[in-house]
């Protein structure tokens, strides 16, 4: 088991990749906090897990507060805090020249930007903290690092995530705290399930093997970059998009 002893936070933890992740984390012998905007459906993910290896936290990653209270939540149910996955997210976006600012591009930047940089820096107090090292992983995007349709905010919040981890692996690395991005490409969650058909098979064919991803192979890939056996993997970026960005 990879991740035996370890503790974990999980924010976006109650669907998709998140929920994928807490189970395959557990599987792998951590303990979690499943951490979610929805508290309701936190709490419903950890009854169906096995006792005393997960509890629920409601957190609203776009507020710092919440997010200090939710890495406090963790160190109570389970002592330390070893490893943040910051992958809580919106999607969605319209044309650039259709926005209203206050609706098409703060309220997206709140989500998945500052949510993101709070976890990193409210993380990285307890690491420092305790003086056990740590490992950041964050979601950003295959949008991160190329232009797309309708991805004008998410483009700009996913590739600050990006420059986020950087910086974390590079700030951070005199506390032993390493930082990785990881990026998917399309992956079979509610994101993406409340599209077409159409839209679907569309998204299917632009990954070399004509498939969309499922959570639990991206859940794989974070739980390895969450062991010691990632090491080395340090301020980088793992596409984890099936091809996507390699045409
Ligand atoms: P999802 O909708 O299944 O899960 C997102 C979770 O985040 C939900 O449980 C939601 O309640 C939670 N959340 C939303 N806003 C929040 C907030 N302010 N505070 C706390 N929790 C909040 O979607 P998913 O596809 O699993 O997305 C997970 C991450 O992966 C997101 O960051 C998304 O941008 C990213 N991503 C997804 C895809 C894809 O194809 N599905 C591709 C690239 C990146």
């Amino acid at each position: 088991m990879r991740l035996a002893g370890k503790v974990a936070l999980i924010t976006g933890g109650a669907s998709g990749i998140g929920l994928a992740t807490v189970k395959k984390f557990i599987a792998e012998g951590a303990k979690v906090a499943v951490a979610d905007i929805d508290a309701t459906r936190a709490q419903e993910a950890v009854d169906t897990l096995p006792e005393g290896s997960a509890v629920a936290v409601g957190v609203n990653v776009s507020v710092f507060e919440e997010v200090e209270a939710a890495v406090q939540s963790t160190v109570d149910a389970f002592g330390k805090l070893d490893v943040i996955f910051n992958n809580a997210g919106i999607a969605g976006g319209k044309p650039l020249l259709d926005h209203d600012p206050a609706v098409d591009y703060h309220p997206m930047i709140r989500v998945d930007q500052d949510g993101v940089y709070y976890g990193i820096l409210a993380a990285g107090r307890q690491f420092k903290k305790q003086g056990t090292g740590g490992v950041i992983i964050s979601t950003s995007s295959i949008y991160g690092e190329q232009a797309a349709e309708l991805a004008f905010s998410y483009g700009a919040a996913k590739a600050a995530v990006i420059s986020f981890t950087r910086s974390a692996a590079y700030e951070l690395a005199e506390y032993g705290v390493r930082a990785v991005a990881i990026t998917p490409g399309r992956v079979g969650t509610p994101i993406i399930n409340q599209f077409s058909d159409e839209l679907k098979s569309l998204f299917a064919s632009e990954q070399l093997r004509n498939k969309m991803t499922e959570p639990e192979e991206i859940a794989n890939v974070v739980a390895f970059l969450a062991s010691d056996e990632a090491n080395v993997i340090n301020g980088t970026v793992v596409h984890v998009d099936d091809g996507y960005s390699a045409f």
